[in-house]
């Protein structure tokens, strides 16, 4: 592996202090009393903590009135927040054992009725009882999460870009493993296995679209072999420590390309460039989309253009922003998605390509420094 800068399992104490003061802020401007946080991507977030969700409760009560925030846990689950900034930030824990009410815990902790909200992915087993016992159904948070994790910090940037540069060099080494006579589920493998060589602590995702399968855009892989003269859709990515992700999607060509394929890809890039252009604090989001969709419009290829042209990316591989007609909010420094133009011609053939962007004070910077267009690799 090449020089690597640092990769802490989590971020030095202050930030998670200053996150959960800003979340309490803003769950305070909503006029809610507190912010319900179960694990994943938002318990990260905010306190660092890779815990997994389990049917038995665990929360993070953040109280709007500025007091201290605290962690309900099972106690089994005690030792899984060893990892995380909460003893160093000094949370009360309220641990708890089978039989006891998890829920009437969170609710002593807050006036009733609790006026609470909660992250999208909250499961209905929790956000029932909770209900029951905070003797009020809590709001969705979107809100506030959105608008503390879409715009990164310079910490979460430098994350940002150690992923983008680990998934660039599994790009670059696609020639060791995709050719003639493969089969994509062979080529996913030795894909998934460079992503975590290359400093990802896991593959999250493979996606490997040989001829036909390119034009599906969710096509994963399947047994189908590769053939001399198809088009391949590679979009790969995980996550690197503490938790943010790569993804980027490169098009292949085993052996040379038809021109009309070559011709095809060309426009599709052009489409993606425009997009990166078009980039820039105050913009809309759906500008960026816009400004990719009309490249291809005006080559006739608006039809075959069938997604959004981008989703943002961070703890998880996708949130806001997405980069959507529609969706007006406006871009700022620190803001980080993907641009990701594609064109899908059913049972023939597609191409994607797509990279990570943070968005800079004039601009924007890529992540993902690898060549745009056609890769063409050898037939055999
Ligand atoms: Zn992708
Ligand atoms: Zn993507």
């Amino acid at each position: 592996m090449s020089a690597q800068s640092a990769s802490p399992a989590r971020f030095p104490t202050a930030v998670y202090a200053d996150r959960l003061r800003r979340a309490a802020e803003l769950t305070a401007a909503s006029g809610l009393d507190a912010l319900l946080i179960t694990p994943g991507p938002d318990l990260k977030y905010l306190v660092g903590s890779g815990a997994e969700s389990f049917e038995r409760l665990t929360c993070l009560v953040i109280p709007a009135d500025g007091s201290s925030p605290a962690v309900v846990v099972p106690t089994l689950e005690l030792a899984g927040l060893g990892e995380s900034a909460v003893a160093d930030l000094g949370l009360p824990v309220h641990d708890w054992v089978d039989g006891v009410d998890p829920y009437g815990v969170v609710g002593s902790l807050l006036p009733r009725p609790g006026r609470t909200a909660v992250a999208e992915a909250m499961p209905a087993l929790h956000v029932i009882p909770l209900t029951t016992a905070l003797g009020a159904p809590p709001v969705l948070a979107t809100g506030v999460l959105r608008e503390l994790r879409m715009v990164k910090d310079d910490a979460e940037i430098d994350a940002l870009r150690r992923a983008g540069a680990a998934i660039d060099r599994v790009h670059a080494r696609m020639a060791e493993w995709l050719r003639a006579g493969r089969t994509e589920a062979q080529v996913a493998d030795d894909i998934a296995a460079a992503i975590v060589e290359e400093g990802h602590t896991g593959a999250e995702f493979v996606i490997v679209g040989s001829g036909p399968h390119g034009a599906d855009p969710h096509h994963e892989v399947s047994d189908r072999v590769i053939e001399a003269g198809d088009v391949v859709v590679i979009d790969i990515g995980g996550p690197v420590a503490p938790g943010y992700n790569s993804d980027s999607t490169r098009t292949y060509s085993i052996g040379e390309p038809s021109a009309e394929v070559a011709a095809k890809v060309a426009i599709l890039e052009r489409a993606q460039q425009a997009a990166v252009d078009a980039v820039r604090p105050g913009v809309t989001a759906e500008s960026v989309d816009v400004a990719a969709r009309s490249v291809l419009a005006a080559e006739g290829l608006a039809e075959v253009f069938v997604h959004r042209t981008g989703h943002g990316i961070g703890l998880s591989v996708h949130e806001e922003p997405y980069i959507v007609a529609g969706n007006r909010i406006e871009l700022a420094e620190g803001m980080a998605f993907s641009i990701e133009p594609g064109i899908y011609f059913r049972g023939v053939w597609g191409a994607r390509i797509e990279d990570i962007v943070v968005v800079t004070a004039d601009g924007c910077e890529a992540m993902n420094l690898r060549p745009h267009g056609l890769t063409v690799l050898p037939a055999n």
